[in-house]
């Protein structure tokens, strides 16, 4: 069985060539014109659309070359009345296809080898195709596929990853302190009556409170550390090897840069504080799990909406050595004032 398509995909990836790149010309589309593609494009394949939109097929440069070949000076005239269907040598069977017969002059199939039918799937983002997916093989297109998937973990008002972004990584930190024996630290951190910030100024006024708190979290934070919307006015942040003491830092700074955003509206003071949660396991990773440390910086931050908000809350975490189950040092207040 021919696996063109394998080859074709492997070589796209080869070459560096994406999907992207890869010209898309109307079935119907006589071959000079196909030949004047290949040399604008500079491209080793083009895709072969019906007028519908499905996608027909794959057409190689070699695939035009072995036609010039075999095709004799007093058949040129066949060049400009033969269309590129007949060159089809992988057709693809697009999921948007399946059970639809197609038009008889699509599978036209004159002068042509052995024609392989690839069932396949087409994966788009809106209007733009970024994937095909087929059984033997899959040819992406990174140029667009690499938005779609930053727009898909990234929290569309602040900029910042979003909440399944942040449990994905937060794992793989886990695992990585746990297997480099490095400490880790969780900050959830809250903004203090925000329903009455929405309330006085509107939604979308806090909208641009969220946006400009975010913004403060990911500054205050290092680089490496990842930060995060959690939810509404929640966010996290996951620092990797500070000690206990380490993350008082962080959390000050951040504090700090909060109290000298100084918001206002048409003149009038946003009054912004925010209450923090901080959890640091040092030791026994191995013996706990990443929703140890999320739920004991939770119940940090509770303390502090609990003791008068605008304040942070620190515990340390510990496997016991025995039985699996985190062992706690007393929250301990931070004075932020
Ligand atoms: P607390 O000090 O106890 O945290 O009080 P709070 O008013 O901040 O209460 P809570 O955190 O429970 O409320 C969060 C509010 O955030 C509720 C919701 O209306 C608002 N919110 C959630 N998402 C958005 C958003 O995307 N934009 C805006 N403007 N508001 C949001
Ligand atoms: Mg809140």
């Amino acid at each position: 069985m021919d696996s063109r398509i394998t080859g074709s995909a492997s070589q796209l990836r080869d070459t560096g060539s994406e999907l992207a790149q890869v010209p898309i010309v109307p079935a119907g589309t006589v071959l000079v014109e196909l030949a004047q593609v290949f040399a604008k494009h500079e491209t080793q394949h083009v895709l072969v659309q019906e007028t519908s939109g499905g996608l027909l097929g794959i057409v190689s440069a070699g695939d035009l070359q072995n036609a010039m070949r075999t095709t004799s000076d007093s058949g040129m005239t066949a060049w400009h009345h033969r269309t590129v269907e007949s060159l089809i040598s992988v057709t693809l069977e697009l999921e948007e296809n399946a059970g639809r017969k197609r038009p008889e002059k699509d599978r036209k199939q004159e002068d042509c080898k052995q024609v392989v039918e690839q069932d396949c799937v087409s994966i788009r983002d809106g209007a733009d195709l970024l994937a095909l997916m087929t059984n033997e093989d899959v040819l992406l297109s990174w140029n667009r596929l690499e938005p779609a998937l930053a727009r898909a973990a990234t929290d569309a008002l602040t900029s910042l990853p979003n909440r399944t972004h942040f449990e994905r990584r937060f794992q793989e930190e886990w695992q990585r302190a746990t297997r480099l024996g490095l400490t880790l630290g969780l900050l959830i951190i809250d903004i203090d009556h925000f329903k009455q910030v929405n309330d006085t100024f509107g939604h979308l006024r806090g909208d641009m409170v969220l946006a400009a708190v975010a913004q403060c979290c990911q500054k205050q934070l290092r680089s490496y550390d990842l930060v995060a919307r959690f939810a509404g006015d929640e966010f996290v942040a996951v620092t990797c090897g500070c000690s206990v003491e380490d993350i008082d830092l962080p959390i000050r700074r951040l504090q700090d840069s909060i109290r000298s955003l100084n918001l206002q509206f048409n003149g009038e003071h946003v009054p912004t504080t925010l209450s923090i949660g901080a959890s640091v396991v040092c030791s026994g990773l191995d013996e706990l799990k990443a929703e140890d440390l999320l739920e004991s910086a939770d119940q940090c931050l509770y303390l502090a909406k609990r003791n008068g908000r605008n304040r942070a809350y620190r515990v340390e975490l510990f496997g016991d050595g025995t039985s699996g189950s985190p062992t706690r040092v007393d929250a301990v207040p931070l004075n932020v004032e």
